[in-house]
Formats: structure tokens, sequence, C-alpha cells
């Protein structure tokens, strides 16, 4: 356990040593990138033991596996985004549970979410999900899509319209990293001239956050090199 421990917490100083280069390198601001830690498939005591050594914002993609986590970590009142696809039926819950979701790439969800925040919330945080590579099998909207649909999110009331998030086809080539980041930015820049006042940019993974912060990224989404390789979802974690 001690030896997890202590894994860890290199683990972590690793991931923000790599930030802190990319920002030095790419001449941004340290303090311009947050680190997101992509807890699925990770126990309530990781995220304990990675929340002590200072991390504060989650990622989740399974609704259900994260209402289980929401619900044991509370004393800890960490961030929790929501990056997971988005059934329509599941929406209440994300609404209610969230502080952020990053992954909403129709007017439908938007609109959900929207009309089923609490009241006593404040407005959730919203990036829209670009299929930036063009998969047909990812979600995320359009680039053609965007314009469009971010102004009809940006009118929702109980919503905040925060900017754009992607995860582009995997390649190990920094430069075709690069160009896919690149176009999210432009993207970001287009809605800003178009009268949006955007600033988030969430893209980066363990094998691209350089990329993605050489062009702009705002929030950076980290899993296995945080936590190590991911547990499979159909075994018992080891404790
Ligand atoms: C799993 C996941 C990540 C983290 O990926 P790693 O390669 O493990 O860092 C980031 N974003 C989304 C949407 C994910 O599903």
């Amino acid at each position: 356990m001690t030896n997890n421990l202590h894994s860890q917490e290199a683990r972590l100083q690793t991931v923000l040593q790599r930030i802190t280069d990319a920002c030095t390198h790419y001449g941004r601001d340290a303090g311009s990138v947050t680190l997101l830690a992509v807890s699925k498939t990770r126990t309530s005591d990781e995220l304990r033991a990675i929340a002590a050594a200072g991390v504060r914002r989650f990622g989740e993609n399974y609704l259900q596996e994260a209402l289980e986590k929401i619900d044991a970590l509370r004393d800890l009142e960490p961030e929790w985004h929501f990056i997971g696809p988005i059934q329509s039926n599941k929406t209440r819950p994300i609404a209610e549970n969230f502080d952020w979701v990053h992954s909403v790439d129709r007017l439908k969800i938007a609109k959900r979410l929207s009309e089923q925040r609490p009241d006593n919330l404040p407005p959730l945080n919203i990036c829209l999900q670009i299929n930036v590579s063009g998969e047909q099998s990812k979600s995320g909207a359009t680039l053609e899509e965007l314009l469009a649909l971010s102004r009809q999110v940006a009118t929702l009331p109980r919503l905040r319209l925060r900017g754009l998030m992607a995860i582009p086809a995997h390649t190990e080539d920094f430069e075709t990293q690069r160009q896919a980041f690149r176009l999210m930015r432009e993207a970001l820049s287009q809605l800003n001239a178009d009268g949006l006042a955007l600033d988030t940019l969430s893209m980066g993974m363990s094998s691209d956050l350089e990329a993605a912060i050489a062009e702009g990224a705002t929030i950076v989404r980290i899993g296995t090199a945080l936590f190590g390789p991911r547990h499979q979802k159909n075994k018992t974690p080891v404790h």
C-alpha cells in the first residue's frame, strides 16, 4: 500500500511537471492549464489518495459508477466533471450532481440539462464536444454544426457555455496531434469573434497533453498517466 501511494504521488508529480514544462515551452502561464483527473474505473480509495496529494477535480464517464463515488467522497467537496456519452434519459442525475459537463453534442441534451439543473445550484458549466477528426464511431457535433449549436446552447438559462471539448483520433505523431487541436483553437476563436465569451478548451489526454497545451488547452483530462493502467470494468479491483 505504501508502495502504491508512493507511485501514485510520483505519477502525479510527473504529470504536473509535464504540464509545467509544456507551458514553459509554448510560452503559456502555468496557471492557465487545469488538471482534470479522469477517474473512471478507479475506486473511491484511489480518489481519496490523490485528493490528499492536492487533486480537486475528477472526470467520470459512467453515471452509475460516478454517483457512487460522488456519494462516498462528499466530505472532500471535489469538483465533478461528466465527460462520457450522455443518454437523454440520464440527464437529470447529471444536472443534479455535476459541476461541469464536457460531452454535450446536441441541443436536446443541453435543453434537458438546463431544465433539470436545480435552482439552488449555480449554472452548470458546459463544453460542446466536437468530433474534430470526423470519425464515424465518435460522438460529437461537427464543426459545421458548431456555430448554430453554440448560439442556441448559450441562451439556455441554467447552463453556462464555457467552451469546447474533443477526443481526436489516436496518433503518436506530434504534428498530427497538433493539427486536430489547432482546429479546436480556431473554432473557439471563431465563436468568440461571433460574440460568445468562451474560455475553455478541454483537450489533451495522457499521450497528447503537450500538443494540446501547444494549441491552447485550458483543461487537460488525464487518466492513465495519473493512475496507471485502467482496471477492467468487470473485475473487482484489488484493495
Ligand atoms: C478515459 C478518458 C480520458 C483519459 O484518457 P487517458 O489516456 O487515460 O489519459 C480523457 N478523456 C475522456 C473523455 C476519456 O474517456
